[in-house]
């Protein structure tokens, strides 16, 4: 017999039947990809750096570089920042499906990513209070009319049934890329650029910081100093994808 929710999937599947997330062929789940698109996500298997959530060269070394290794020992001389993970790399497939988040106004695709969140969350073993999206200027909220990322922290949120906050830590300064920048202005480019906004909701939580893509790290990085230094218990960060 089936109860009230596996009806009411029943009755959407036949309205609206479920298509690839990707090439729009139709599947048999929603919010998923079809075997072929699938087939061309480059997972990101065991040895993941624990600064950068990227690949390391063996899964022996926790770090892909001496650079991570440095970062890292500086980011956690409290032990609190516990680690970074990305799902997959940012290539093929994934990229174009974060492309179509990001700008194309395409936000069926964050329940797939939720999923998959969900999927490396359950795997981690990880045990969160809250889920805080890495925060975009209100300049370019404006913009784009939404913040993909907290699109995204609002389907995950509902997955691990935690909840999510946009009010914890905000971004005060519009700031340029930092992939596009010479190394000594990525330095100083971020810094100052976030601020708490209510302490009272991070202090003493044990936090999910929330990126779909991890390039320098350094935003990351910023927004992680900023929590720790308001009294944020731990931090996870979990993004979708790690630039190569
Ligand atoms: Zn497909
Ligand atoms: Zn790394």
């Amino acid at each position: 017999m089936l109860n009230l929710k596996q009806i009411i999937s029943c009755i959407k599947n036949i309205l609206l039947p479920p298509i690839c997330c990707s090439c729009n062929t139709h599947i048999l789940l929603q919010h998923s990809l079809c075997k072929s698109c699938w087939s061309d996500i480059d997972f990101i298997s065991e040895g993941v750096c624990i600064m950068c959530g990227g690949q390391s060269k063996s899964y022996l070394q926790p770090y892909c570089s001496n650079y991570c290794m440095f970062a890292f020992s500086k980011l956690n001389t409290q032990n609190k920042f516990i680690t970074a993970k990305a799902i997959t790399l940012y290539s093929g497939i994934i990229k174009n499906l974060i492309f179509k988040l990001k700008y194309s106004d395409n936000l069926n695709i964050a329940p797939f990513f939720s999923k998959l969140l969900n999927q490396l969350y359950i795997k981690q073993e990880l045990h969160a209070d809250l889920i805080v999206p890495i925060p975009m200027h209100i300049k370019s909220i404006i913009q784009k009319q939404y913040n993909h990322t907290e699109i995204l922290a609002s389907h995950f949120a509902r997955y691990i049934k935690i909840p999510y906050s946009t009010k914890s830590i905000i971004k005060i300064r519009a700031t340029e890329k930092q992939g596009l920048l010479s190394r000594a202005k990525r330095l100083t480019n971020l810094s100052g650029a976030f601020k708490i906004y209510d302490a009272s909701l991070i202090k003493n939580k044990n936090l999910i910081l929330l990126d779909d893509v991890i390039t320098t790290s350094s935003t990351m990085r910023e927004c992680v100093k900023v929590l720790l230094k308001s009294g944020a218990k731990s931090i996870h960060v979990l993004a979708i994808a790690k630039t190569i």
